[in-house]
């Protein structure tokens, strides 16, 4: 099935190669990896399939712009920022349109990420200009005590297909304002969206080896040799916590400063005293939100044992009405997963689930025909061995199981190797600030099924990773604090 003109318009206007140097160039193996539509299967176009030495070349442009980068005024770095955004935020439709041909949700959820996604680099334009330091006397009156915030460096940013733009732009936002160059190595599911925001930033007037992109079809091929390179100072990752295990490995001979944003098992909790209408409501987001293939997705949903039957029929009733189907139809809700395998592990995990006990009260199979379709599900008396508990779904799966006490469903939420996310809903205010408090995550959906914000900081704690993004902390990923000692004798 050929795409619409409109589809193949948008496609055509992203650059395929390599962005290296400020130059946009073919692979040194003039070799190319294909970009698939995940609602037909079939190819949307071929983009540059990079080398090792490819990847080198890339560090070797960020080194060489890297002492100009950091003497760059940050008023001049915010505002390339800034005017990144407003490209983004003009060409919304566009961009969108784009990011649901290679990733498969709807252009409504598409949508939505690349307002996100813009918001961190206007959020981050905002924040180059206050990087500051301190000054104040040692507490024995004798000398003075100064520090300063300089970038750390060089960074290697790796990031995930699921959402293309905005973990790249959570990055770059941070590193551009902070005043360090970077190698980005998007995956190879959605390569498109960050060659087009590479495009923006070119654009916007961003230096040339500041930002360098290099796409590839074997990842450790080409970031290998990068995280070798004693040049490297940072490496940004988001992924699996699977790679990014690996990663940190790799990062130790080299001591890098590393950010990990990996894995979640979001448990999901509602007490009896919730409204249950917004915790319906908010489950439907938390679940649904890009198919469930988020690392914030509500994997698992921990329901008060005398509203739980009425919970998961409630949730099953919505989940009913969605529409399944191509993204790129406007009355999408949701499309495809990204890939076959993608597929497989969820009907695998839902076979797991019933062949223990559960029973799927809507959903429950994968869509026939073309695409990785998969039905909305929720599933009801989960069985506490079932996999769908313990592994990352990353479909629209919802299963769902009943507790006894507060302390039970404390209990059942922190029972996870994950500490990405939870949610939660109760009226009860001091019941609300207790389990906030007990919960071992780093972040906390309190009466919302949303938590993503770029004015707040984003990240895990346990196996879910180190580091945050976006809020005030974003940004102090990427600088380093050096301390003077002033001899006041
Ligand atoms: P993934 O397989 O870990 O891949 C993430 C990135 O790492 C991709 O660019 C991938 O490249 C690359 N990669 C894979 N193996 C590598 C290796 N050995 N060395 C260096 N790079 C390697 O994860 P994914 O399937 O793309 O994304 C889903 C995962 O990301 C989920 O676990 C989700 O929870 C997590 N996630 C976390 C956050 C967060 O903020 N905590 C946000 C979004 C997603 P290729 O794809 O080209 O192989």
């Amino acid at each position: 099935m050929a795409i619409a003109t409109r589809e193949q318009a948008v496609v055509d206007s992203v650059p395929k190669g390599l962005f290296i140097g400020g130059e946009w160039r073919e692979a040194s193996g003039a070799k190319t990896l294909a970009v698939e539509d995940p609602a037909t299967g079939e190819t949307l176009c071929e983009v540059a399939d990079a080398t090792p030495e490819d990847a080198k070349a890339a560090l070797d442009a960020a080194c060489a712009a890297q002492a100009d980068w950091a003497a760059h005024p940050p008023r001049e770095r915010g505002e390339i920022l800034r005017r990144a955004f407003e490209e983004m935020t003009e060409r919304a439709d566009e961009l969108a349109l784009l990011m649901t041909l290679e990733m498969g949700k709807s252009v409504k959820e598409s949508k939505a990420e690349i307002s996100y996604a813009a918001e961190f680099l206007r959020w981050n334009a905002e924040q180059a200009v206050r990087i500051d330091g301190r000054y104040s006397t040692a507490p024995n009156g004798a000398g003075r005590l100064l520090t300063m915030k300089q970038p750390v460096g060089p960074c290697l940013l790796i990031t995930p297909w699921n959402f293309p733009a905005a973990m790249g732009t959570r990055k770059i936002g941070p590193a551009v304002a902070a005043g360090c160059t970077m190698v980005v190595k998007p995956a190879k599911l959605t390569p498109l969206s960050m060659l087009a925001l590479a495009q923006i930033l070119e654009r916007a007037g961003l230096p040339a080896g500041v930002l360098n992109v290099v796409t590839a079809a074997s990842a450790s091929a080409v970031t290998g040799p990068v995280i070798e390179d004693p040049r490297l100072r940072k490496l940004s990752f988001t992924g699996s916590t699977e790679v990014g295990r690996k990663l940190i490995e790799q990062s130790a001979p080299n001591v890098l400063k590393l950010s990990m944003e990996l894995g979640g098992n979001a448990p999901f909790i509602v007490f009896e005293d919730a409204d249950l209408d917004a915790a319906v409501e908010g489950a439907v987001i938390a679940k649904l939100r890009n198919i469930g293939e988020a690392c914030t997705a509500a994997n698992r949903f921990h329901v008060a044992a005398p509203i739980a039957g009425e919970f998961a029929e409630r949730l099953a009733e919505k989940m009913r009405g969605l529409k399944v189907g191509r993204g790129t139809e406007a009355d999408t809700d949701i499309g495809p997963l990204v890939d076959e395998d993608t597929r497989e592990k969820v009907a695998d995990l839902v076979a797991d689930a019933t062949g223990k006990g559960a029973r799927a009260l809507v959903g429950g199979a994968p869509v026939d025909g073309p695409g990785y379709f998969y039905e909305p599900t929720v599933l009801g008396g989960v069985t506490p061995d079932a996999r769908v508990l313990e592994e990352e779904i990353f479909g629209p799966v919802a299963p769902v199981i009943a507790f006894d006490s507060e302390d039970d469903a404390i209990a059942a939420a922190n029972d996870t190797e994950f500490g990405l996310v939870a949610y939660l809903y109760t009226r009860d205010f001091k019941r609300a600030m207790r389990v906030c408090e007990a919960l071992e995550t780093g972040m906390v959906g309190l009466n919302q099924g949303i938590v993503s914000n770029p004015a707040a900081p984003f990240g895990g704690v346990k196996q879910s990773g180190f580091g945050r993004e976006g809020g005030y902390e974003g940004i102090e990923e990427y600088l380093e604090t050096k301390y003077v000692a002033i001899n006041m004798d």
